[in-house]
C-alpha cells in the first residue's frame, strides 16, 4: 500500500480528473481477461506525451512501479498491478495523428481501438492486417506491445511486421523517437525489441504503423470435416500447393457444439471439425482461388463445404468463430484460453495430448486454432473459479500443455504474452543464458526496474538470484571458463564450426583485448580492418533442417544466399530474399539488413528470420525465437541482430521463412524521358500495388531490355496468374491516364533484377543508401537531380529508398558527394549510409552519418554483450 503523502506528491502534479486513487476506480483495474489479479495504487490518464514524461519521472524518483495499460484485454496479466504502483490508462490517447495513402503508413495513439484504426484507413482503401479477435475493444498500444497475432496473419503476417517506429518515453523520462517513418534505420532494430517487451521497456506515446492495400474482394468459406486430423491434412495440402489463403481458422467438435446453439451459423453438430478459409485478391481470381481449394477440401474428406454468397453469409460464418469466447461464457463463469505454438505438422499430435492431459485432469475442454499458422487456443471450462482444487488441475494442465508444446519445437505462448500468466514456466522454454540476455536488455532500458515490473521473467524462489543478478553474473560466469587454445595469432583466421565453438573463441579474445572482425568468409575481400583477428563463419555452412510442410528452412550463416535458393528451388520452394553479390551469406546479409525491392510483397530481412543462434563475445550461445511465426514468449531477440553488422555477437545459424514461389512474375517496363515525369506516374500507380513486388524508377535503363531512354519505370507483380494480370491492367490504365507511354511486358527483368544490377556493378566504386519517408521520396530525387544526374540510381517508391552509385575521382570527392545526399535526407528524417566504397577511405568518409537520440541505449547493450568492445570496431554508427 502506497504512502498517502506519496500518492499525494503524484496528484499535486495534475490537474483534477488525470489521477484516481479511490477504491471504486482501483477496483476496476485489478484485472485484465486473464485469471492474474493485483490492485493498484493509483490510475492515471495521461493526455499527452509530457503527461506520460512527468509521470515517469515522479515513478523513477520514487520507485514506483508503472504499469501502462490499454484495453486490459490481455490475457496473461500484463497490464495488472500484481507489485502495487500506478496504471497508465491511455483510453485519452486514442487519436489518429495522420494517415499516408502515398507512403501507406498511419501515425497513431497508443489508446485508439484497433478495429477504429482500420475502419478509418479502409475509408481510403487501405487495410492495417494485425487483427485479434479482440480488435473491437484492444488497443494499437497493447496490440504491439504484446505483439498480437490474428486469424490473418497466416498470410499478412503478426504486428511487429507492421511496425515501422514509435514515440516513446524512456525509464528516464526522456521522450524520443525509435524508428520512425523512414525504413531501415542505421541503428539497432530496437523497435523490434520494444515491440512484443509487454509494456517492460518504454512506454509507447505514438505508433508509426505500415499499412497495406485493402484487397478489391474476398470470399469465406465453411468446410466440416470428420476429424480434426483430417482438416489439418486439408490445411497442409492447401500449402502445399503454394496456395496463400488469407485465414484458415479450425474449431473442434467440442467448440462447435458450445458456439453453434449461440452463433447458428448452420455447423452440423457431429462435425468433427470445421475450417474457415478466407481468400483475399482481385476478383479474377477468387472464383479460381475458390475452386482449387474446394478440390483440395474434397480430396481430403472436405464435406458440406459453404461458400458465403454476401457479406451476411460471410458475417455469420466469422460470428461463429469471434464469439467463441462469448458462447463459452454461457455455459461457464470462467475459462482459461491456453495459448501455445507448434509448427504446423505437430497439430494433430499436440491436440491429442491436450486431449489426454484434459481427460487426465477431468476438465472440459475445446479448441479453436489459427491453423495456418500453428497457433492454438485450448479452452478449458472452469464451472467454479472459486475452488482452489479445480483451480489447481486446471493450472497443473496449462502446464503440462507447455511442456508438451516445448517438446515439439514450439513456443509457451504464440500471442497472448508470457505476463503473470507464464512467467515462472519461461525456464521450460529458455536456457538460463536466454533469460539472461533478455534481462540484459531490460537493464539497459530500465535499470530501475519500474516498467511493469515482475512480468515475463520467473519470480526467483527465497534464496534464489534475480533476474537482474543472473544477467550481471553471465559475462562473468563464461569468462571463468575462458579457452587460450582458441586464441589466434595476429592477423589469423579464427573459423568456428558451431555457436559454442564461437562463443569460447571469442570469450578467450575478449579475455584478453584482442579485436575480432566478424565475416562471412575467409575469401578475398575479407579484410580485417582495424581488427587483430577474423572470425568467420565459413565453416558453418549447411542446410541443417528443411521443414517444407511448416515452412521454415535452417541453415548456418555462412551459407551463401545462391546456395539456398538452389537448393530450394530444387524442392519447389523459395526464399523471398536477393543480394547484388553472387557470394552474399544469408548471415551477412542479415547482419547489413540490406533490402531489395521486392520487401514490398514478402516483406523484409527482419519479417524473414524466424530464429537465430549467436555467439555473444562473452561466451554465451542465446537461441533467439523458434521455428514458429507466432512467439511471444519473451522478448523478441532476433531482432537484435538484424543490421547490428557483427557488432553484437555472431549468428551462428537461423531459421527463415520460405513459401512456394509464385505461380507467375511479370513487369511493365515503360520508358522514361524525364526523371520528374516517370516519379509522377510511378507515384500513380502506387495506391494500386496489391500483388506489387518492386516499383521503381531506374537510370539503368540499358538493363531493362535494351531500352534506349535514360530512365525506366518497371513494375513487378507476382502471384497467381489472375490477380497478376488483373493488377497489370490497373497499372496499364493508370498509366495510360498519366500520359506515360505504353509499357512493355516481360517475365524479367524486374524491379528487383534492376536494383541487383545496379548495385552490382563493379565499375561503380561508391555505392550508397539513402532512406526518407516514402511519401517524400520522389520529392528527395527531384530536389538531387544535379547530383544523381552524374551517378546511377534507382528509387524503391515502395519503401523511399534511394540507391545511388558513382565512381568518384578520390576519397575527397566521394566525401562531398555523400555529404551533398546527405544533408537533405537528415533534414526529412531520413538517412544516408554508404554500402560500399574502396577500402583506402575508410576513415577519410563517415559511412553511416547519422546520430541517434538512443545512442545511449545501442552503446549501453553493446557493453552487455560485448564488454571488452571486441567486436566488428568502428564498422557501425557506434
Ligand atoms: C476475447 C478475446 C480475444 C482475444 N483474441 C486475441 C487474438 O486473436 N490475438 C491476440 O494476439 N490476442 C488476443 N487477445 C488478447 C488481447 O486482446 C491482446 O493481447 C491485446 O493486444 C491487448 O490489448 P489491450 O489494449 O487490451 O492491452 P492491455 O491488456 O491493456 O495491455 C497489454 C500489455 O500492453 C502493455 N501496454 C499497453 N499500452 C501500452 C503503452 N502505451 N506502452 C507500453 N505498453 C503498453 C501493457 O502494459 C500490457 O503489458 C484476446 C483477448 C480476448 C479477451
Amino acid at each position: 500500500m502506497m504512502k498517502e503523502n506519496l500518492l499525494h506528491s503524484l496528484t499535486a502534479l495534475f490537474p483534477r480528473g488525470y489521477i484516481f486513487t479511490d477504491s471504486a476506480s482501483l477496483i476496476s483495474y485489478e484485472v485484465d481477461a486473464g485469471l492474474d489479479h493485483g490492485r493498484p495504487d493509483g490510475v492515471a490518464f495521461p493526455r499527452t506525451a509530457g503527461d506520460v514524461a512527468r509521470l515517469v519521472r515522479w515513478a523513477g524518483e520514487h520507485g514506483v512501479p508503472l504499469i501502462a495499460r490499454g484495453a486490459g484485454t490481455g490475457l496473461s496479466g500484463g497490464a495488472v498491478a500484481d507489485r502495487g504502483g500506478i496504471i497508465v490508462e491511455f483510453s485519452r490517447m486514442n487519436a489518429v495523428l495522420d494517415i499516408d495513402v502515398y507512403g501507406r503508413s498511419a501515425v497513431v495513439e497508443p489508446g485508439l481501438i484497433n478495429l477504429r484504426l482500420d475502419e478509418q484507413v479502409k475509408a481510403l482503401g487501405l487495410y492495417f492486417p494485425p487483427d485479434p479477435a479482440s480488435q473491437r475493444s484492444s488497443t494499437i498500444g497493447g496490440n504491439v506491445a504484446e505483439n498480437s497475432g490474428g486469424p490473418h496473419c497466416f498470410k499478412y503476417g503478426v504486428t511487429t511486421n507492421y511496425i515501422m517506429g514509435m514515440d516513446v518515453v524512456l525509464a528516464d523520462g526522456r521522450a524520443v523517437r525509435i524508428g520512425g517513418r523512414a525504413l531501415d534505420y542505421p541503428t539497432y532494430d530496437l523497435c523490434g525489441l520494444i515491440t512484443g517487451s509487454e509494456g517492460m521497456f518504454a512506454i509507447m506515446t505514438a505508433i508509426f504503423a505500415r499499412l497495406v492495400r485493402n484487397p478489391p474482394a474476398i470470399k469465406t468459406m465453411l468446410v466440416v470435416f470428420d476429424s480434426v486430423e483430417q482438416a489439418g491434412v486439408a490445411v497442409s495440402a492447401v500449402i502445399a500447393a503454394g496456395l496463400v489463403p488469407a485465414t484458415m481458422e479450425m474449431m473442434d467438435q467440442k467448440i462447435i457444439n458450445i458456439v453453434e446453439p449461440f452463433a447458428h451459423a448452420n455447423m452440423p453438430l457431429d462435425a468433427g471439425a470445421a475450417l474457415i478459409v478466407e481468400v483475399d485478391g482481385y476478383p479474377a481470381s477468387l472464383d479460381a482461388q475458390i475452386a482449387e481449394i474446394t478440390r483440395i477440401m474434397e480430396a481430403h474428406g472436405g464435406r458440406e463445404i459453404r461458400i458465403a454468397r454476401d457479406e451476411e453469409e460471410r458475417a455469420a460464418i466469422w460470428l461463429a468463430r469471434k464469439s467463441a469466447a462469448g458462447a463459452v461464457s454461457r455455459l461457464t463463469p470462467a475459462y482459461y484460453t491456453v495459448d501455445i505454438t507448434v509448427p504446423r505438422s505437430y497439430l494433430s499430435q499436440m491436440l491429442g495430448e491436450v486431449n489426454d492431459i484434459c481427460d487426465r485432469h477431468g476438465l472440459r475442454v475445446g479448441y479453436m486454432f489459427h491453423a495456418g499458422d500453428g497457433n492454438l487456443h485450448p479452452l478449458i471450462l472452469i464451472p467454479d473459479p472459486e475452488n482452489p482444487e479445480l483451480m489447481q488441475r486446471v493450472h497443473q494442465a496449462g502446464l503440462e500443455i507447455v511442456i508438451a508444446c516445448i517438446q515439439k519445437s514450439g513456443s509457451l505462448s504464440g500471442e497472448h504474452g508470457i505476463g503473470i500468466e507464464k512467467r515462472q514456466y519461461m525456464s521450460l522454454m529458455h536456457s538460463a543464458s536466454e533469460l539472461a540476455a533478455m534481462q540484459d536488455i531490460k537493464q539497459v532500458f530500465d535499470p530501475g526496474n519500474i516498467l511493469n515490473p515482475g512480468k515475463v521473467f520467473p519470480v526467483p524462489e527465497a534464496g534464489e538470484a534475480t533476474p537482474a543478478q543472473n544477467a550481471n553474473g553471465a559475462a562473468g560466469a563464461s569468462q571463468a571458463a575462458v579457452d587460450t587454445a582458441l586464441v589466434v595469432s595476429e592477423n589469423n583466421i579464427f573459423t568456428p564450426d558451431s555457436a559454442a565453438q564461437a562463443a569460447r573463441g571469442l570469450a578467450a579474445h575478449s579475455a584478453i583485448g584482442k579485436r575480432v572482425a566478424i565475416r562471412a568468409t575467409t575469401s578475398g575481400a575479407a579484410s580485417s580492418g582495424s581488427a587483430d583477428v577474423i572470425c568467420s563463419a565459413a565453416e558453418m555452412r549447411s542446410i541443417t533442417t528443411y521443414a517444407p510442410d511448416d515452412l521454415y528452412i535452417t541453415v548456418g550463416a555462412g551459407t551463401p544466399l545462391a546456395e539456398i535458393q538452389a537448393f530450394l528451388s530444387k524442392q519447389g520452394k523459395w526464399l523471398p530474399l536477393a543480394s547484388p553479390w553472387p557470394d552474399t551469406t544469408i548471415g551477412g546479409l542479415i547482419s547489413t539488413n540490406l533490402n531489395a525491392p521486392l520487401r514490398m510483397r514478402y516483406g523484409a530481412i527482419r519479417d524473414l528470420v524466424l530464429c537465430a543462434t549467436a555467439a555473444l563475445a562473452d561466451g554465451r550461445v542465446i537461441r533467439t525465437g523458434r521455428p514458429v511465426v507466432k512467439n511471444v514468449a519473451g522478448y523478441d531477440l532476433t531482432k537484435a541482430f538484424i543490421g547490428a553488422r557483427g557488432t553484437l555477437g555472431l549468428l551462428a545459424d537461423v531459421t527463415l521463412k520460405i513459401a512456394a514461389p509464385p505461380r507467375a512474375r511479370r513487369t511493365l517496363l515503360v520508358p522514361v524521358d524525364d526523371q520528374r515525369r516517370g516519379l509522377l506516374w510511378a507515384r500513380s500507380v502506387l495506391p494500386i500495388a496489391l500483388v506489387a513486388s518492386a516499383i521503381v524508377l531506374s537510370s539503368n535503363a540499358n538493363f531493362a531490355n535494351g531500352l534506349d531512354s535514360p530512365f525506366v519505370l518497371a513494375y513487378s507483380a507476382e502471384g497467381l496468374p489472375e490477380d497478376v494480370q488483373a493488377e497489370l491492367e490497373e497499372v496499364r490504365g493508370a498509366l495510360r491516364e498519366a500520359g506515360a507511354p505504353a509499357p512493355s511486358e516481360a517475365e524479367s527483368p524486374s524491379g528487383t533484377d534492376l536494383w541487383a544490377a545496379l548495385l552490382g556493378d563493379a565499375s561503380k566504386t561508391l555505392k550508397s543508401r539513402i532512406g526518407v519517408p516514402a511519401k517524400d521520396a520522389a520529392a528527395y530525387v527531384n530536389d538531387q537531380v544535379a547530383l544523381l544526374h552524374d551517378s546511377t540510381f534507382l528509387v524503391d517508391m515502395a519503401a523511399g529508398h534511394i540507391f545511388a552509385t558513382t565512381a568518384p575521382s578520390d576519397a575527397s570527392a566521394a566525401r562531398e558527394w555523400i555529404e551533398q545526399l546527405r544533408r537533405p535526407a537528415l533534414a526529412l528524417e531520413g538517412y544516408a549510409v554508404v554500402i560500399e566504397m574502396p577500402a583506402a577511405w575508410e576513415g577519410a568518409i563517415d559511412r553511416w552519418g547519422y546520430t541517434s537520440s538512443t545512442f545511449d541505449l545501442m552503446h549501453s547493450l553493446k557493453a552487455r554483450w560485448d564488454p571488452q568492445k571486441i567486436l566488428n570496431v568502428g564498422e557501425f554508427i557506434m
